[in-house]
């Protein structure tokens, strides 16, 4: 706890040392972990909703950690955010993504349409390389910018300043499409909207939870669906678990989805049977 002295400065607190002293342990070891490259990127299958047909991936890192096993990302992201060395790791999500697809595509036709999600985080997307870095890994990587795609939060929207528009339109000029994520959780102006480059709304899972028991939910639902009709934008609803979700859903109109009930994120080399695998209905 931070204690103000009386003259403004900070009293020496104990409690508040030994945060500081651990906080930059972990600062250390996931600097540490970055260099040993001891992340891992798993990849969620993102499926089309009548069809159940796969259309492509989201990218989420892992850390897998030498004692604790497989850690993730929430546990780690924030201190990232915090310590900006999410801006490291989120290049070397973004490369890693980005190879891999092409790496699919290369070994099979099949993976040709499909695209692939990875989510910014606002101190990324605030970076002034970003821009330039996301066309390099395009250049280096092959893969058609157009088959990417990058999730940013609502709440870096609502911002709204002419930084964020300046940025959504250069990676747009790149070719590559904007999701927003977790829409719905921001409680932002929805006409806000209409003033960025964006093509894809994703549906948080708190909505998709209640979505069969909780009419609020439905309704809210069946409101993010409709405003992405209207603004001609896709729908992606997130957290999909069973099969009631998935059938109202497809009921309003939601176009694509991801979720337990289709797949869990799992790692790279356990993607290729879903790449090659035909629609189960
Ligand atoms: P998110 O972007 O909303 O990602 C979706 C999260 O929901 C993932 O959690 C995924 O595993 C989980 N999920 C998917 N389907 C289901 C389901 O049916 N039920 C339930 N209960 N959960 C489901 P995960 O992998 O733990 O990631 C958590 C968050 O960490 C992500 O939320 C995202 O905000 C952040 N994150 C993950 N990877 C990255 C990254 O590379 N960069 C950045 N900046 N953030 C990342
Ligand atoms: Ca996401
Ligand atoms: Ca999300
Ligand atoms: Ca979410």
């Amino acid at each position: 706890a931070k204690a103000a002295g009386r003259d403004g400065y900070q009293v020496f607190d104990p409690a508040r040392h030994a945060d500081v002293l651990a906080e930059a342990e972990q600062r250390a070891a996931l600097e540490r972990a970055l260099l040993e490259e001891q992340f891992v990127v798993h990849y969620q299958p993102i499926v089309d909703l009548p069809a159940r047909e796969l259309i492509g991936f989201e990218a989420l890192v892992r850390w897998n950690h030498p004692e604790a096993g497989l850690v993730g990302p929430l546990t780690f992201i924030p201190l990232a955010e915090a310590t900006g060395l999410i801006v490291p790791l989120g290049r070397w999500v973004l490369d890693q993504a980005c190879r891999q697809l092409a790496a699919w595509t290369a070994e099979y036709p099949e993976a040709a349409r499909l695209r692939m999600s990875v989510n910014l985080s606002p101190r990324q997307f605030q970076h002034s390389g970003l821009v330039a870095e996301v066309a390099g890994i395009i250049e280096r990587t092959g893969v058609p910018a157009g088959k990417l795609v990058l999730e940013i939060t609502e709440s870096l929207l609502m911002k709204d300043t002419e930084a964020t528009v300046r940025t959504l339109e250069a990676l747009k000029a790149l070719g590559v499409r904007l999701a927003v994520d977790d829409f719905g959780t921001g409680y932002s102006s929805l006409s806000y909207l209409k003033r960025f480059p964006v093509d894809i709304l994703k549906i948080d899972r708190s909505f998709v939870d209640g979505i069969t028991a909780d009419s609020g939910d439905a309704t809210l639902a069946e409101a993010v669906v409709q405003l992405g009709r209207t603004l001609r934008l896709q729908t992606v609803a997130e957290g999909i678990e069973t099969a009631d979700q998935w059938s109202t859903l497809r009921e309003l109109g939601c176009e694509y989805g991801q979720g337990y009930l289709f797949a869990r994120p799992v790692a790279a080399d356990e993607i290729m049977p879903l790449i090659r695998s035909r629609p189960t209905g």
